[in-house]
C-alpha cells in the first residue's frame, strides 16, 4: 500500500482537534507541498500519529502543538512539537518501556496506561522507520519518526 502521509495525518489530527480545543491548544498543522509517498499500512501509521498528538494534547497545558512533515532525498520525517510539561533528561531511556510513565504522581492525574509509547515504537519498527524524542521541562517535548524512502529509479 502507498501512502500519503499527509493524508494520514489530516485523519489524525482531526480525531484529536476537539481534546486540544476542550484544552485551549493551538493544534497546526504546517503545509507541506509535496511529500513523497511512503510503502506501509495507513492503520498503523494513523496509530503512530494519533498517540503522539494525545501525549501532546495530554501533556501540555497551554500553548501549541506544531505538526511538521519534511523529507530529503532519503528520509521522511513527521515531528509533533509541544510546548507542555516536558520530560526529565534521565526519564527519557524509559519512556519507551511497557506501562513506564514519569514521575507516577504526576502523570497519574492525567489517566493513561505508560503503553502508547511502547505500542508506537513497535510500530514504528514495522514500518522500518526510527523515533526519536528530544524534551526540555517546562518547555516541551519534540517527537519525531523518520521513515526510509524508497530508492527512486533513475532514467536511463
Ligand atoms: P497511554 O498512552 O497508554 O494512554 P501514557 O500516555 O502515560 O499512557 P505513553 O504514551 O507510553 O503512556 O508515554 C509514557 C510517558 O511518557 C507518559 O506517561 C508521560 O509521562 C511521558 N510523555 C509521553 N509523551 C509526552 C509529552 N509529549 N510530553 C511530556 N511527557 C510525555
Ligand atoms: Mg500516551
Amino acid at each position: 500500500e502507498w501512502i500519503d502521509l499527509r493524508y494520514v495525518i489530516h485523519q489524525s489530527v482531526q480525531k484529536v482537534s476537539l481534546k486540544a480545543k476542550e484544552k485551549g491548544l493551538e493544534l497546526v498543522v504546517h503545509p507541506t507541498k509535496s511529500v513523497p509517498f511512503i510503502r506501509g499500512d495507513g492503520m498503523r501509521l494513523e496509530q503512530i500519529a494519533l498517540n503522539l498528538l494525545e501525549n501532546a494534547i495530554r501533556y501540555t497545558d497551554e500553548g501549541r502543538i506544531d505538526v511538521y512533515l519534511h523529507h530529503s532525498s532519503t528520509m521522511l520525517t513527521l515531528s509533533i512539537q509541544d510546548t507542555g510539561i516536558g520530560i526529565p533528561d534521565d526519564e527519557l531511556p524509559y519512556i519507551f518501556d511497557r506501562f513506564y510513565r514519569v514521575e507516577k504522581s504526576r502523570s497519574r492525574q492525567t489517566g493513561g496506561t505508560g503503553l502508547g509509547l511502547s505500542i508506537v515504537k513497535k510500530l514504528v519498527k514495522l514500518q522500518g522507520g526510527s523515533i526519536h524524542v528530544t524534551s526540555r521541562v517546562g518547555k516541551g517535548t519534540c517527537v519525531s519518526v523518520q521513515f526510509v524512502l524508497p530508492m527512486m529509479q533513475e532514467d536511463q
